[in-house]
């Protein structure tokens, strides 16, 4: 069973070009969209994600839509923890194809972690 992991270097999630994502304030609070979109750069990623280490620069304050929690996960997108895994990974994937492409390193790299032959 493959089983839930971010990798190193991936950062596909931080770019939050609302345009891709157009259900947000079906599952953001007023305040968490607003805070949302104030973190869009021009670019449409993360103005809090720095390019060159794929990182975020404020990793440990990061908000509470950034972060794989089963309570995060149950309160914004009303998944039980139970289907926390998969949820997870299918994110993942579409946000690693849609950044990076289906055939990115990237995308090798996260179907081998999860499968755990990395
Ligand atoms: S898209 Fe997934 S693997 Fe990539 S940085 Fe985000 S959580 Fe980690
Ligand atoms: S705050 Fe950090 S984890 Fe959240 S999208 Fe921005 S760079 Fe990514």
């Amino acid at each position: 069973m493959a089983i839930w992991s971010c990798i190193s270097r991936c950062g596909a999630c931080c770019h939050l070009d609302p345009a891709e994502r157009p259900d947000l304030d079906k599952y953001l609070s007023a305040s968490e969209l607003q805070l949302y979109l104030s973190m869009v750069g021009k670019d449409g990623w993360c103005i809090n994600f720095e390019p060159g280490t794929r990182t975020c620069k404020i990793y440990a304050e990061r908000p509470r839509f950034c972060r794989v929690a089963p309570e995060v996960f149950r309160d914004l997108y009303d998944i039980a923890p139970a289907e926390l895994n998969d949820f997870a990974i299918a994110c993942c994937e579409q946000q690693i194809d849609g950044v990076y492409g289906e055939t990115s390193l990237e995308k090798l790299q996260f179907e081998r972690t999860i499968a755990g032959s990395n």
